[in-house]
């Protein structure tokens, strides 16, 4: 099952497909992970995407794609894996497309999950991360146990700097203007499905099992 996240920044694909892939034990690959974990190993990738991620902008597609080709070319990946945050624009999910027909595969889901713009701010500036093991949470609708404390690692929680109101607008508006798109470009492939985001995360959850179960 090979499934693709779309959705604005702060939907909550991210959780829902660390959902999808404990659920039918599939690799979760978060291309944002990536970044942030390269970001703090100090790697050249790492400095080279910290200076878009931190203004809001995407990082270039020639940063993007080999590492994502690369990465669902792996062992564990054979039978499966959400993407959570990749492909972000046209040119990034033909590539993935391209790469993918070579081995005769292609990707077979790509679930958007709908929020509105009007809920996307209130949810972000309440999302906190986990420095320690980057897990997210929101201090209203996922809280952790325990203030500012990881309840996966005990690591401290902050406010992404990505995740800050200013940043959150251009986030948000790089979103319609490149990524929203692949909706469209999904449609036509037929495989394009659609959850409401604004209810429930169990809710979301149970909704987007029932597509990929029919
Ligand atoms: P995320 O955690 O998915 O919201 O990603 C955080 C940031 O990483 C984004 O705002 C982008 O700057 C960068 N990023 C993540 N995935 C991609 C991608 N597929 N293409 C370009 N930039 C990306």
């Amino acid at each position: 099952m090979k499934i693709i996240m779309l959705g604005a920044p702060g939907a909550g694909k991210g959780t829902q497909a660390k959902r999808i892939a404990e659920k039918y034990n599939i690799p979760h690959i978060s291309t944002g992970d990536i970044f942030r974990a390269n970001i703090k190993n100090g790697t050249e990738l790492g400095k080279k995407a910290k200076t878009y991620m931190d203004q809001g902008l995407l990082v270039p597609d020639e940063l993007v794609v080999d590492l994502v080709v690369d990465r669902v070319a792996q062992d564990d990946a054979k039978n499966g894996y959400v993407l959570d945050g990749f492909p972000r624009t046209i040119p990034q999910a033909e590539a993935l497309d391209a790469a993918l027909e070579k081995i005769n595969d292609k990707v077979d889901y790509a679930i958007d999950v709908d929020v509105p713009d009007s809920n996307i701010i209130d949810r972000m500036s309440g999302r906190r991360a986990c420095v320690g093991c980057g897990g997210t949470y929101h201090i209203v609708y996922n809280p952790t146990k325990a203030e500012d404390v990881c309840d996966a690692c005990g690591g401290q929680l902050i406010l992404r700097d990505d995740d800050k109101p200013e940043t959150v607008e251009n986030r948000l508006k790089v979103y319609h203007d490149q990524t929203q798109p692949l909706i469209d470009y999904y449609t036509k492939k037929s495989i394009l499905k659609s959850v409401d985001g604004t209810k429930d995360m169990n809710e979301v959850f149970e909704n987007i099992v029932k597509i990929l179960e029919v």
